[in-house]
Order: structure tokens, then C-alpha cells, then sequence
């Protein structure tokens, strides 16, 4: 049975630092239970700012947020009670042992002992940290300390999950696998709220997404029809020897940078399979190729230039 519950409803959200800067103009947002929604945006655009007042850790200027119909200021506890969240910076006591992170975050919510232990060990389990419960949290790697700020997150068994950026930094593998543990704590009915720079990730893992930029809610949608708004696509090409004649193929635009480079714009879904068969006809070596802009930022120039029009 589809579930209506809402499990982050953020209204008219805004957030003035004692700077001046303006980190978020108003923001409205909800993203439902059994979820798995991605908060993109640029550099600066006001993503951390917005888990920051959600998780507490800053104070919105104004506006009002609930977990689970829980407000965050008014119903502290028991807000808290359904989050789990995992900030950027890592900010447990690094002389603590990993075990002791987890279970000892476990007393913030008044866990008692015995289940904190059972919970922290399936965690770390979970999370391939069991070997490494007696180290001290300063001499894990990276990936592992990112990996016990999410064991650390978990441990009162949130329903509401919120990532600032969980694979920044980790390397590829270590990416599939965090991927692939995320994917089963949402299957097993965690809402999942993350952020991230990168598409790939949120169209990997996301059902649905919100778009901030410079503090304004620009798109909020699901990842699907985001992705179809993205309609054309560029290769740079480099050939192998200088290029006499441009190359004409119907759908495939084609534009010469230098001798050697082309750019091949076409529609997104085109088969490709033509332009390889077309170059090689003409005895045309590539020597390497690359798409020309991220389609992330891509998609971002499209939705700000829609706003502006
Ligand atoms: P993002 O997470 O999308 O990169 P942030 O929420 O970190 O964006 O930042 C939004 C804006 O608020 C930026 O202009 C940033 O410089 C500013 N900002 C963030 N944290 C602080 C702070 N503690 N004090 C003052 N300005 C801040």
C-alpha cells in the first residue's frame, strides 16, 4: 500500500547568517516516507545550510520544519528521535574506539546499553568497520570514518536518513558499495535524503529530486522527468590525423574546433552506432572522446535559464 506520510516537510525556510549572506530565500519542500530523494545543486547553492537546520546544528532565521509531523523546535525529542543524519565534517571524538562512537551516541536518545551494542555491532557489520571496533576513530581512512559517521547515524534506528555529500572523497569502489548499502536501508524503509554534486549518483540511487540554486528552490521533481529535459548531448572527438572535409550525418551536428577535434551535437537517445560506422567509412580514427559539459551543469544553465525567461 502507497504510504502519504510526510517525512520532511520544510515551509518558507530561510536562513540569514550573522554575516548577511542569505543562504536560503523561503524554502518549501516535502519529501514522503519510503523515499529516496537527492538535493542537488552548486557549490555554495545552500544544501548544507538546509541539513544543518534540519539536523538542528543551525537555527533557521525563519520558517518551520517537521519530521515525521514532528516540529523540530516545538516536539525536539521526539523529531529527533526519527533522524539520522550524516554531516559533512567529521565529527565524532577521534580518540574514541569505533565501537564506542556508535554506542556511546546511542545514550542521546536514551538506548539502553545492551541494545546500543546489538545495534552498533549489526551496523558495523553493515558497514565492513566490524574488524576495526577497537581502533581509534584518528586512524581510520577517510572512507572509513565516513562510513562510521553513517554506523553512527543509525544506531537509534532512524526512519528519516539525511546524507551531506556521502561519497565525497571516497573512492569508486567504496562508492558502489556505500550505493549498494543505501539502496537496502531504503528497501527496508528508511526515507533517504541526500546530497550531492553528482548526477550520476542521484540518478543511481534517487526517485525523486529538488533543485537549489543560490539559495531558491528551482525544481523539485522526480529524477526521471529532470533527466528528459536534458535533450542534447556533445562529443568532443579527437581524431587520429587532421580532418580535410567535415563529416555530414543526418541528426549529428558537427563542428570543427581545430584539425584534429570535432564536436558531435546530437538529440539524447540518438544510437550512436551510426556516427562509429560513418567515421570509420571514412577511414576516420578516434583517438580519445569525452563528453564537452557535465550534464549536471548542464541541466543547472537549462533550469536557470527557464527561471530568468
Ligand atoms: P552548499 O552546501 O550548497 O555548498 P552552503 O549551505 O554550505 O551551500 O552555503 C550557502 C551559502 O551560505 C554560501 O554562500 C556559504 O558561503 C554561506 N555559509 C555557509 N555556512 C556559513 C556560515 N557558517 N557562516 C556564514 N556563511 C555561511
Amino acid at each position: 500500500m502507497m504510504s502519504t506520510t510526510v517525512a520532511l516537510e520544510l515551509k518558507n525556510v530561510s536562513k540569514t547568517y550573522s554575516t548577511g549572506v542569505v543562504a536560503l530565500k523561503g524554502i518549501n519542500l516535502e519529501v514522503k516516507q519510503g523515499d529516496f530523494f537527492a538535493l542537488l545543486g552548486p557549490n555554495g547553492a545552500g544544501k548544507s545550510t538546509t541539513i544543518g537546520i534540519v539536523a538542528t546544528l543551525t537555527q533557521a532565521t525563519a520558517g518551520t520544519v517537521k519530521i515525521f509531523g514532528y516540529d523540530i523546535e516545538k516536539q525536539s525529542t521526539l523529531a529527533k528521535l526519527h533522524l539520522g543524519v550524516v554531516p559533512q565534517e567529521f565529527n565524532f571524538n577521534i580518540f574514541e574506539t569505533v565501537l564506542d562512537v556508535v554506542t556511546n551516541q546511542a545514550g542521546f536518545y536514551g538506548i539502553p546499553r545492551k541494545t546500543a551494542q546489538k545495534n552498533a555491532e549489526y551496523y558495523l557489520h553493515q558497514l565492513g568497520l566490524w574488524e576495526k571496533r577497537f581502533d581509534i576513530g584518528r586512524t581510520l581512512s577517510g572512507g572509513m570514518k565516513r562510513r562510521l559517521m553513517i554506523a553512527r547515524s543509525l544506531v537509534h534506528h532512524p526512519k528519516l536518513l539525511i546524507l551531506d555529500e556521502p561519497t565525497a572523497g571516497v573512492d569508486i569502489e567504496l562508492r558502489r558499495q556505500m550505493w549498494d548499502f543505501l539502496k537496502e536501508m531504503n528497501k527496508s524503509g528508511v526515507t533517504i535524503i541526500l546530497t550531492t554534486h553528482y548526477l550520476e549518483e542521484a540518478e543511481q540511487l534517487c526517485r525523486n529530486v529538488a533543485i537549489i540554486d543560490k539559495g531558491n528552490l528551482i525544481a523539485n521533481t522526480s529524477i526521471k522527468k529532470l533527466l528528459s529535459q536534458t535533450k542534447e548531448e556533445t562529443l568532443v572527438i579527437d581524431l587520429e590525423s587532421a580532418l580535410k572535409t567535415i563529416p555530414k550525418m543526418t541528426g549529428f551536428h558537427v563542428q570543427q574546433v581545430d584539425e584534429t577535434c570535432i564536436e558531435v551535437t546530437y538529440q539524447q537517445g540518438t544510437r550512436l552506432n551510426h556516427l562509429f560506422e560513418h567515421f570509420n567509412q571514412h577511414g576516420l580514427h578516434i583517438t580519445s572522446m569525452r563528453h564537452k559539459t557535465n550534464r549536471l551543469e548542464e541541466l543547472f544553465l537549462q533550469l536557470i535559464r527557464q527561471q530568468e525567461q
